[in-house]
Formats: C-alpha cells, sequence, structure tokens
C-alpha cells in the first residue's frame, strides 16, 4: 500500500524536525538562547507551515478524510478531531514564530513562554500523529477501496502543491537542509547540508550543489596559481572563502565568472559543467558577480546603473526587481537620480550589490565587499549580506576581513598559496586555534 509508506515516511519526517525542535525548546526552559537557536524556532515553524500544513495536512484533510467519510459513518469524530487540528495548526505556529521573532525574544520571561509553548505544540503534535497511526489509518485501511488508495496516493504523490515556488518539495527539503545545518551538534538531525536526507518522497532527490568546484587548476601565463582547487555551494548556503592576500581568491572568482582560463579540473553550475559558457552566457544563467572595487559608473545615475544590472532580464521584470533593491536600500531610492560618483563608499557597494541582485542571480559571488570601508560601515554590509543569504539568495564570499565572514558563513574555506588548507562550518573556523592565529590576529 503506497500512499500509507508514503504517509508513513512523512511521520517520519515531521517526527525528526519536531524532537529537534522539543530539545531547543528544553534549552529555552533554563533561561539560555542565542540568535541563531531562534532562527531556527522560526525556520522549523516554515517547515511546518510549509510540509504539514501545505502538503500532509491538506492532502489528509481534502483526500483521505472524505473518502473515509464517504465509505463509513465510524471515526467521524475523530476525522473531526483532526480536521480541527489541522486547522489550528497554522495559529498555533504563528505563535511559534511571533515569541520566537520578538522584540524581547532573548529575555528569560520570552524564553520560557516560547518553551513553555513548543512543550504545547509538541504535545499536540504528538497526539496527533498518534491519533492518526493508532486509530486513523487502521480504520482507512479496513473502509477504503482499492480505487480510494489510489485516489490517495496521486494526492500524495502530487508535487504541485500550491506552494509559491518553482518546485515545492526541493524547497521543503532545502528548508530542513537549513534547518539541519543550524541546529547545534547535539540536536542535529543525523545529516548536513551537503548529504541530502535519504528517506522517503520529500527528501529522495539528492540536493544538487549550485556550485561545484572540482580540482581546478590555474594561472597567469607561466605563473601557476591555483593547485587544484574544490569546494561546494549548496542552495541558499553562503559560503565563506578566506585568506590572506594573494593566496588566489579572485583568480578562483574570475575562472568561476569566466573571465580566467581553466587549465584543469572543472566547475559545474545548478548540475551542469560550465567550461564552454561564456562569461555573458554565465550572467544569464544566473550566475552574477559583485567584482572588487565596486565599479559603479560614477557619471551616470544610481537607477542606471542599477537598470544595467538587468541587461539579461525580460523587460517586464525589471520594475519588480528595482522595487526589490530599493525595499533593500531605500538610501538609493531616495537618491536614484542623483549620479552614482555622489555616494560614500558604503552606497556605492549597495549600488554594486543591488546591480548583481537586479540579475536575478542564482549565485551571488561577492568579491571583497568590506574592501575600504570604515568599520561602521562594513558592519552595515555584512547585515545585508546576511540578510540577502536569510531571504534565499546563495552566496560565495571572498573576504580579508576572514572575521566577519566566518561570522556570518554557513560554511567557509581558507586558501593559502592557491590550495584549500582548511573548511567547516563558519563559526567552527572561527574558533579554531591556527585560523585565530593566522587570520584573527590573536
Ligand atoms: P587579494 O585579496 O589581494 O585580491 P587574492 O587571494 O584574491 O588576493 P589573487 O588576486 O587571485 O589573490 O592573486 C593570486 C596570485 O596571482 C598573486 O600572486 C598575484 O600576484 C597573481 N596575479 C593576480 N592577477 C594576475 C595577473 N593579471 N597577472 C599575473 N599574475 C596575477
Amino acid at each position: 500500500m503506497r500512499a500509507m509508506d508514503i504517509i508513513a515516511a512523512e511521520h517520519r519526517n515531521m517526527r525528526l524536525v519536531s524532537d529537534a525542535l522539543a530539545a531547543l525548546g528544553a534549552r529555552f526552559a533554563t533561561g539560555t538562547a542565542d540568535g541563531t537557536a531562534l532562527h531556527t524556532v522560526e525556520l522549523i515553524a516554515e517547515y511546518f507551515e510549509t510540509y504539514s500544513d501545505r502538503f500532509h495536512h491538506k492532502h489528509e484533510s481534502d483526500v483521505l478524510f472524505p473518502l473515509m467519510r464517504a465509505r463509513s459513518d465510524r471515526g467521524a469524530e475523530m476525522l473531526d478531531q483532526l480536521d480541527r487540528n489541522h486547522r489550528d495548526s497554522h495559529r498555533e505556529l504563528a505563535r511559534l514564530r511571533f515569541l520566537a521573532d520578538h522584540p524581547n525574544r532573548l529575555e528569560t520571561g520570552n524564553l520560557k513562554a516560547l518553551a513553555e509553548h513548543i512543550r504545547a505544540f509538541r504535545d499536540g503534535f504528538e497526539t496527533h500523529l498518534r491519533i492518526e497511526e493508532e486509530q486513523c489509518f487502521p480504520l482507512a485501511r479496513e473502509v477504503l477501496t482499492s480505487d480510494d488508495w489510489k485516489m490517495v496516493e496521486v494526492a500524495f504523490a502530487a508535487t504541485s502543491d500550491p506552494l509559491d515556488h518553482e518546485n515545492p518539495v526541493e524547497a521543503v527539503a532545502l528548508l530542513k537542509a537549513r534547518i539541519t545545518q543550524l541546529l547545534p551538534s547535539p540536536l542535529g538531525l543525523g545529516g548536513t547540508l551537503t548529504h541530502a536526507p535519504a528517506t522517503s518522497r520529500g527528501w529522495a532527490r539528492p540536493v544538487e550543489p549550485t556550485l561545484a568546484v572540482e580540482a581546478v587548476t590555474s594561472g597567469y601565463g607561466r605563473n601557476d596559481v591555483l593547485h587544484g582547487v574544490s569546494l561546494r555551494i549548496m542552495p541558499g548556503q553562503l559560503v565563506a572563502l578566506v585568506g590572506a592576500n594573494g593566496a588566489g581568491k579572485t583568480t578562483l572568482l574570475r575562472c568561476i565568472s569566466g573571465v580566467q582560463p581553466v587549465s584543469g579540473g572543472s566547475i559545474s553550475f545548478r548540475g551542469a559543467p560550465i567550461a564552454r559558457m561564456t562569461s555573458a552566457d554565465r550572467v544569464r544563467a544566473g550566475l552574477c558577480q559583485v567584482p572588487e572595487g565596486r565599479h559603479v559608473f560614477a557619471p551616470m545615475t544610481i537607477e542606471d546603473n542599477l537598470r544595467l544590472g538587468a541587461y539579461t532580464r525580460p523587460a517586464g521584470e525589471i520594475d519588480r526587481s528595482l522595487e526589490e533593491v530599493y525595499r533593500l536600500f531605500p538610501v538609493l531610492q531616495e537618491r536614484r537620480h542623483q549620479p552614482a560618483g555622489v555616494l560614500s563608499g558604503g552606497q556605492q557597494q549597495m549600488v554594486a550589490l543591488g546591480r548583481a541582485l537586479m540579475g536575478n542571480p542564482k549565485l551571488l559571488l561577492l568579491d571583497e565587499p568590506s574592501m575600504g570601508l570604515a568599520p561602521l560601515i562594513v558592519a552595515e554590509i555584512f547585515r545585508i549580506v546576511r540578510m540577502l543569504r536569510d531571504s534565499g539568495v546563495t552566496i560565495l564570499l571572498v573576504e580579508q576581513n576572514a572575521r566577519a565572514a566566518l561570522s556570518i558563513a554557513d560554511h567557509a574555506y581558507v586558501m593559502e598559496t592557491g590550495r584549500i588548507t582548511l573548511e567547516g562550518p563558519g563559526a567552527d573556523l572561527l574558533r579554531d586555534d591556527d585560523v585565530r592565529k593566522a587570520y584573527l590576529g590573536l
């Protein structure tokens, strides 16, 4: 009975995430939390909303339960109860988000309220699953015909649910991968972003890296600069590449964007090799670079600079992207008719970022965005980079400012004289003794 296998696998997936939520809740109960833990709670709420509400509950309430009601009067009350739970879950999740994103989110009182809400949410969730597994599904097995099961199976196998995403299944798998990655290791879901979760259906398809650089070599004339560099960026990740002056970081970025020839190895973008693609085709495919030194066109207006970034896009989409960039950088909207040359360094960096975003990037390549900027402005730029990541943009951030880059990166690579010498989660590298000595001046 395939439909039941799918449902059982979905329950297993939801239980894993619910267990992780409960473990976070136990920490909050003691009044301890940090921003990442609270952000993880928000992502878990989003996971339940997208996965449970829009896939799982919908298929049950719209297809499975009505078929059961049509076949038998038995279980009507139980089905009413399960339907009610489905309808209420949205409100419960909204409360979870509210507490995790509250202005006083880190205060003990709020954390205790959050812990309490998580406990109640989880109790309700466990009871709901138990009623389904112990009462509802056995009854369904008894009363549904084989044609009914076919309909249930079709509903559960459908991937065209009304999620605002090209591929809803992948979107949810990514969300789960992001949660896995953010969870402190003892609470992990038994995987990392580079290893796609491998259970039924929702996670069955491996998540393909957005960028895979394999053993790339390159240089200038007879001077070899890159000696077999490999790195990966998964969708939605913010990956940092740090290293001293002259290590080869910019050369690698130039290989990725196609302005520097590769003499060995391979580079794949969203699953396809890009060796034969011109730079312009790479931009069209969604590889957008913000160059070192920003390169804004000083005499042109800010708005024209931004529009330049959209030269590969259909005209109808440009105004919408422009609005999004202005929402992100209100100061650019205020000054949109002024020449870009009058802006401060930080604002010019915003123009350069905005211009790349106008190309609707699938991967944003940032080369030294902090270069030459005052510390306060650097903090603002990094806040924006992090915000872009949180909004789903996949980013490769090349930086000499290792501390700032590692503190916002999901994953990071250290490059020394053309070789990757270390890699790991940004926060781990920030604590690594060798990295601290070599790059953080400690
Ligand atoms: P930085 O942070 O200073 O930009 P980087 O890590 O990005 O450093 P690259 O700019 O990639 O390093 O430089 C790597 C090596 O390649 C350096 O030894 C540099 O001198 C050399 N190099 C860079 N560009 C060229 C070029 N156009 N012609 C010849 N050699 C070059």
